[in-house]
């Protein structure tokens, strides 16, 4: 082993150790393969439903944080978690055909699209390491995943403040932050991300993704239409300004 390696993973190993207490991780990005990091197939994953399907560490540690919450009252329940590339290319899919049916042109639908959903092969929930979670203690509103519900006199505030205080030693941290200079997906206080895996895993998909390539290569419908700057603007705004917690 070079000494630059050396250093590079003793030192992930140790910074992961300082973070995160209950984890002693040592996860880098070249134990990635393109089908694990655009959810097409990961032998890591475990479990067998919508919202049971993770990574198998991070299974783990929401076991120990759901543990931790149910004692003081909260009880996490996921809504979704790990989702494949093929039911993410359906929803695209399905969005794309119903948009331009409607008469908008190609751009105008995807642009539409991406205001609520990722194009395939670039959702964080392809990993296995992001969760999107409620209050099941809760009075449950007739739409969970709403901003409004987290804060105010909303039904999950207690789990927001929780989450505030304690999500962050079990590893788990918001993704897409209220933050007002934050462009990209809009403000998602019920989805968390696994940071031991879901870091090393955003590195190695920035090294080995090509996402216009990939778009073709996938036959995903409407493909001809994203266009290098749209590309290149989706990295940077829908991809990359998350939560700085969460960058490589
Ligand atoms: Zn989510």
């Amino acid at each position: 082993m070079k000494r630059s390696e050396f250093i590079k993973i003793s030192g992930l190993a140790g910074l992961s150790l300082v973070i995160f207490p209950h984890f002693s991780f040592n996860i880098l990005s070249e134990d990635f393969t393109r089908n694990q990091l655009i959810g097409k197939g990961n032998p890591d994953i475990i479990g067998d439903s919508y919202t049971s399907k993770m990574h198998k560490s991070a299974k783990e540690a929401f076991a120990q944080m759901k543990a931790a919450a149910a004692r003081e009252n909260i009880k996490l329940e996921v809504v979704s978690a790990y989702r494949s590339f093929q039911r993410q290319k359906e929803i695209f899919e399905r969005k794309y055909k119903q948009f331009t049916g409607q008469g908008l042109t190609p751009e105008k639908a995807i642009g539409k699209i991406i205001e609520y959903s990722t194009i395939p092969g670039t959702s964080r929930h392809h990993w296995g390491t992001d969760l999107d979670i409620i209050d099941a203690n809760a009075p449950r509103p007739s739409n969970v995943l709403l901003p409004e519900n987290f804060h105010g006199n909303g039904a999950f505030c207690n789990l927001k403040m929780w989450m505030d205080d304690n999500s962050g030693n079990f590893g788990f941290f918001e993704v897409y932050t209220d933050n007002g200079n934050r462009k990209g997906f809009k403000y998602e206080p019920w989805h968390f991300s696994f940071a031991p895996v879901s870091i090393p895993m955003l590195k190695a998909y920035q090294e080995k993704i090509n996402v216009k390539k990939m778009l073709r290569e996938e036959k995903i419908l409407g493909s001809d239409h994203f266009s290098e700057s749209f590309i290149s603007q989706y990295i940077n705004k829908n991809i990359l300004d998350i939560n700085p917690r969460l960058l490589p």
